[in-house]
């Protein structure tokens, strides 16, 4: 992995430069890029500016890695107020809520969270999500949970079937994972993955990377279920055009997702094309984490990110 981003991932879990970067000068509009705002207002705002232009979205309350079990319940109260606006607002057919376990959980030392509370609480979000409308995606974090966040799901999709999954193609595994869930009204999401990963269970080189996710989107269009292309990545989507024809999928079969502030003239593109495109839109005040990966996968982004730690 490139030096930079493995530094940069490094720095997403260290609080001494999540204080730096919070009170760094360019801060603010680094994050106003790739973050909706901190209410569920600005969330909603957003949903319609997308809307307007034929999008969809898939909401994401931000917060992970949570130790304590009073703001786990901070955040799924927000869940379901969310969901509440959405339907009110009359969105629930436009957004969707995406949910990282590790946010609705708290840390055990056995496990990277404690899974009875993450499905307890996962399933009071996927429960109001189904009576407002709408659905649920469960994000994908590190390998150390990707085996407790794929149980945990199985659980949630014996009640909610539909509640999507995320597989990420630099993992090893995930050829595997991804034809275990291309059955019948399985939702996936599939991208090339954001964490600092050992070579062991990760490949290290893009274009592996990049190979792997052929094979897995290839075994999702070959399946039975809804596959969601979570990517920017021009060359992947030229490769997916060519490989939807060829499996003779129609659009709304499957999707195109992007994330909130990146490549939005090409999500307009594909929208206006009849494509279904959802974008990721984050927002919330816990933003430091999921901004650190946006930074660690564009070299370009990274300047600001140095100037904040030299301005010190
Ligand atoms: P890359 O090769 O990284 O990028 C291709 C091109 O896209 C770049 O050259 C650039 O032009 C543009 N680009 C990509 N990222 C940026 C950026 N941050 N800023 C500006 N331009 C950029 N990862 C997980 O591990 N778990 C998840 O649950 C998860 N959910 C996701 C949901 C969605 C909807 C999306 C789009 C991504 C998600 N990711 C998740 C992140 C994903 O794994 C990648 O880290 C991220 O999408 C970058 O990979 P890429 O496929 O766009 O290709």
């Amino acid at each position: 992995m490139n030096p930079l981003r493995s530094l940069i991932l490094a720095a997403a879990g260290n609080e001494a430069i999540r204080r730096l970067v919070a009170t760094a000068p360019g801060t603010r509009g680094v994050v106003q890029r790739f973050v909706a705002g901190e209410t569920t207002a600005d969330a909603l705002a957003a949903v319609r500016a997308l809307a307007a232009d034929g999008r969809y979205a898939t909401l994401d309350y931000l917060g992970e890695d949570t130790s304590d079990r009073a703001l786990t319940e901070e955040i799924v109260r927000s869940y379901l107020r969310l969901l509440d606006e959405l339907h009110a607002e009359g969105l629930a057919g436009r957004a969707e809520v995406s949910v990282k376990l590790s946010a609705l959980s708290v840390r055990t030392g056995t496990g990277p969270f404690d899974e009875r509370l993450a499905l307890d609480n996962a399933s009071r979000v996927c429960a109001a999500a189904e009576q407002r409308g709408t659905t649920v995606t469960v994000d994908m974090e590190d390998h150390t949970a990707t085996d407790a966040t794929l149980r945990v799901l199985a659980e949630l999709r014996r009640t909610w079937p539909r509640t999507g999954a995320v597989l990420q193609s630099y993992l090893r595994r995930t050829e595997a994972d991804a034809a275990a869930l291309a059955g019948p009204g399985s939702r996936v999401r599939l991208c090339k993955g954001a964490y600092a990963e050992p070579a062991d269970v990760a490949f290290d080189s893009a274009h592996e990377v990049d190979l792997s996710y052929v094979r897995c989107a290839n075994l999702l269009l070959e399946g039975e279920g809804y596959p969601m292309f979570a990517t920017h990545d021009p060359r992947l989507i030229a490769v997916l055009a060519e490989r939807v024809r060829w499996y003779g999928r129609k659009q709304g079969s499957y999707e195109y997702q992007m994330l909130y502030g990146v490549r939005p003239d090409e999500q307009r593109r594909l929208a206006a094309e009849g494509e279904t495109v959802r974008v990721y839109v984050p927002f919330g005040e816990q933003w430091y984490g999921y901004l650190m990966r946006r930074l660690a996968e564009r070299p370009a982004n990274t300047a600001f990110f140095l100037r904040a730690l030299a301005s010190r």
